[in-house]
């Protein structure tokens, strides 16, 4: 089976994991800021924070940005489960703004719509999470000044998105929002086996992430409230988790940021590579042009019903029998039985809904080579035919 996003481990990331194995610290160790420390010059932004996955980071970064119970986030229906969940774990109250079609990000002229509506009912959220669809950027610009006319915080999902870039900046330098999050789970761009890292350039976030993800826990005699206790002493200042990264998973993702430049060549090579030999079958392919430049975590065609009678399950089904590892991203959130049970139905966000009905991702990763993609190509010929 050709899988739809594998990892790439090389000689180099083996060692660098042995290396730290062999050290004295396999976790709150050196390796974890230097990770950091490589992932925030490449990105230009002031703290990069490592966690234990995207999913902890969200959670993390929705706390210090003070969601809470009575508050309201927004984000797109089109993602992973998690860019909604993280708002729940604070005990806040999720809702959605539709996609535009051609880029499957949340759309802004939704956004502009949602927002005037819920100024003028007093329902503002307190945060916007976007969601950088298979590694091509939101348009930040936009997002940031229609939420920063009500105060309203942005986070940018950017589990899909590491080495990518918007339109005026690399994607995690949050020129245009308060925090972002990477994944560095395998099927990502990069990977630590689980792991993500959060983002930002302010200081009192950087503080807020750095206290949650270690329990709430300092040792910093210039924060202590009892700074001359002895040097044994800590203080938890606030309620906090276990969100760590470990030395091991850093060290792997420290030797795998060397080749990130690299993968993303190989991914718009192989995009090429699609778009050219696809472009003949009733499939609608993704949208390439971009102000910015995509990571292109996801290849997404769209099976183009004026064309042909093959539903997107039989299509997805055929290829699945001929061993390509195709997949769908996303089930939109809202249709998930746990969101449903908020309330959430059918034909709320037609857009992401009529993305659903038809969409297919392709296998895109970096070591997919030439031939295989070749019988891909085939494969998806034979069931469309
Ligand atoms: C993978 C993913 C996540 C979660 O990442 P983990 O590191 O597995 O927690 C969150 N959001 C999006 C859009 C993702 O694709």
């Amino acid at each position: 089976m050709i899988p739809y996003a594998r990892q790439d481990i090389t000689p180099e990331d083996v060692d660098a994991v042995v290396a730290v194995l062999r050290s004295d610290f396999l976790t709150q160790g050196p390796a974890v800021p230097a990770f950091e420390q490589a992932v925030a010059a490449r990105c230009g932004v002031k703290h990069a924070l490592a966690m234990s996955s995207a999913t902890s980071a969200l959670h993390a970064a929705c706390l210090a940005l003070g969601v809470g119970p009575g508050d309201l986030v927004w984000t797109s229906p089109v993602s992973f489960v998690a860019s909604a969940n993280c708002a729940r774990y604070c005990g806040a109250s999720v809702d959605f703004v539709d996609i535009d079609p051609q880029t499957f990000n949340m759309c802004p002229r939704a956004l502009a719509e949602k927002l005037a509506r819920a100024a003028a009912g007093n329902r503002l959220p307190k945060v916007v999470i976007v969601v950088h669809m298979a590694g091509r950027s939101c348009d930040m610009a936009a997002i940031r000044e229609l939420t920063a006319r009500h105060g309203v915080a942005v986070i940018e999902d950017a589990a899909h998105a590491i080495g990518g870039s918007g339109a005026d900046a690399p994607i995690g330098a949050c020129r245009h929002s308060d925090i972002t999050v990477f994944s560095f789970h395998p099927v990502k761009i990069i990977t630590t086996g689980e792991g993500g890292m959060a983002l930002t350039q302010r200081d009192d976030l950087a503080d807020a992430l750095v206290l949650l993800r270690s329990h709430g826990i300092t040792r910093d005699p210039a924060r202590l409230e009892d700074p001359d206790a002895g040097a044994w002493y800590y203080e938890q200042q606030r309620l906090g988790f276990n969100f760590r990264m470990t030395d091991i998973q850093a060290a792997l993702g420290h030797s795998q940021l060397a080749r990130l430049d690299a993968y993303i060549e190989r991914r718009h090579l192989l995009a090429d590579r699609y778009d050219a030999a696809l472009a003949g079958l009733p499939l609608q392919l993704p949208l390439r042009a971009d102000a910015g430049r995509s990571a292109l975590h996801l290849y997404v065609v769209r099976v183009d019903p004026a064309r042909t009678d093959r539903s997107r399950r039989e299509v997805f089904d055929g290829l699945r029998a001929r061993g390509i590892g195709v997949n769908v991203h996303y089930i939109p959130i809202h249709l998930q039985p746990d969101y449903r049970r908020l309330g959430f139905r059918p034909g709320m966000f037609p857009a992401a809904e009529a993305y659903y009905r038809h969409c297919l991702s392709l296998p895109m990763y970096a070591t997919l080579d030439e031939s295989q993609q070749d019988s891909v190509v085939a494969a998806l010929h034979a069931v469309l035919a």
